[in-house]
């Protein structure tokens, strides 16, 4: 396992790349994101945790939500029924693209782009749009194994107000059958889950949870093993967007990352990386998190492929 001191040297040596990129400024909450904050932490099966930086400080899932709530929604549907609607390809899109929609039937591409998560969110069972939510904020608590985790109530109004290219890839999708229920409902649990906050710390234990193929670190199976393996499969394809495949080459593990500046990542069957750089780079991934993940995965050889 690598030491807390030499992810610290690799935080300072990859600082000024944090630098060249931009925090997201579609809504305040996020525009305030300190581009110095910069953090990780590493867990492995042996209960040992490394960390450097700002790995403590909460930011919003965003789109590292994806995957998670995919795997809740395996738990509610049956999986058939999830890829009639959405399927498992990458885009080369940026991932809030509307493009592909209308020559797919309003079939996204895949549940790791903004439209497929939509259509996910679609997915997830109860009797109230509240209920709903829940059910997706405990499975994360659960994953994370951090009972505390809630969501940012200002960044879920700012997603709220100014998602209308989200609202409109939605209506889209329900005109065309893909989504059957509410889609002011499936909207709203989709800002709502953007907004949880998190820390570089909960994303290393969601990421050890996925490289133990859906078992928590107390034993407890939660997702089966074809589920985790899936999930893994469509971050490594579709994680980082219209990026996956230079990530695949350069740094080689399942990842996903989101525009509050993380990335969950891990390395199966052994360990969880999170990171957190809010500057992202123009694809929307954390551009210092991308650099921290590349150097890391070269000095410990982490590619899988
Ligand atoms: N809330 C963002 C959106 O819907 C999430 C996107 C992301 O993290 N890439 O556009």
């Amino acid at each position: 396992m690598i030491n807390s001191d030499i992810l610290y040297n690799l935080i300072l040596a990859n600082k000024e790349r944090c630098k060249e990129g931009k925090v997201a400024d579609y809504i305040p909450g996020l525009k305030n994101a300190n581009k110095e904050n910069f953090g990780i932490c590493i867990m492995d099966n042996n209960n040992k945790i490394s960390y450097a930086g700002d790995y403590e400080k909460k930011f919003t899932i965003q789109s590292i939500s994806k995957p998670l709530i995919l795997m809740l929604a395996i738990l509610d549907n049956e999986e058939d029924y999830i890829f009639s609607k959405i399927g498992m390809e990458p885009t080369g899109d940026p991932f809030n693209s509307i493009k592909k929609l209308e020559t797919s039937f309003s079939k996204p591409f895949n549940p790791m782009i903004n439209a497929g998560a939509i259509a996910v969110s679609s997915m997830i069972k109860g009797d109230s749009s509240e209920e709903k939510f829940n059910r997706v904020l405990d499975f994360i608590k659960k994953i994370s194994e951090n009972p505390n985790l809630d969501y940012d109530r200002d960044i879920y109004h700012g997603e709220k107000i100014t998602g209308n290219r989200n609202r409109s890839m939605a209506y889209f999708m329900k005109n065309d059958g893909i989504i059957e229920g509410d889609v002011e409902e499936a909207l709203d649990i989709y800002f709502k889950q953007c907004s949880i906050l998190i820390t570089a710390f909960d994303l290393a234990k969601i990421g050890l949870f996925l490289a133990n193929n859906g078992v928590t670190s107390y034993g407890e199976r939660v997702v089966s093993i074809h589920t985790a393996k899936l999930v893994k499969s469509l971050m490594v394809t579709c994680g980082m967007y219209d990026g996956s495949g230079e990530f695949a080459v350069k740094v080689g593990i399942p990842a996903k990352s989101g525009v509050g500046g993380g990335i969950l990542s891990l390395v199966p069957g052994k360990m969880g990386i999170g990171v957190y750089g809010p500057a992202l780079d123009l694809k929307g991934n954390s551009i210092g998190g991308y650099a921290l993940l590349e150097d890391i995965s070269n000095l410990l050889s982490l590619s899988i492929f």
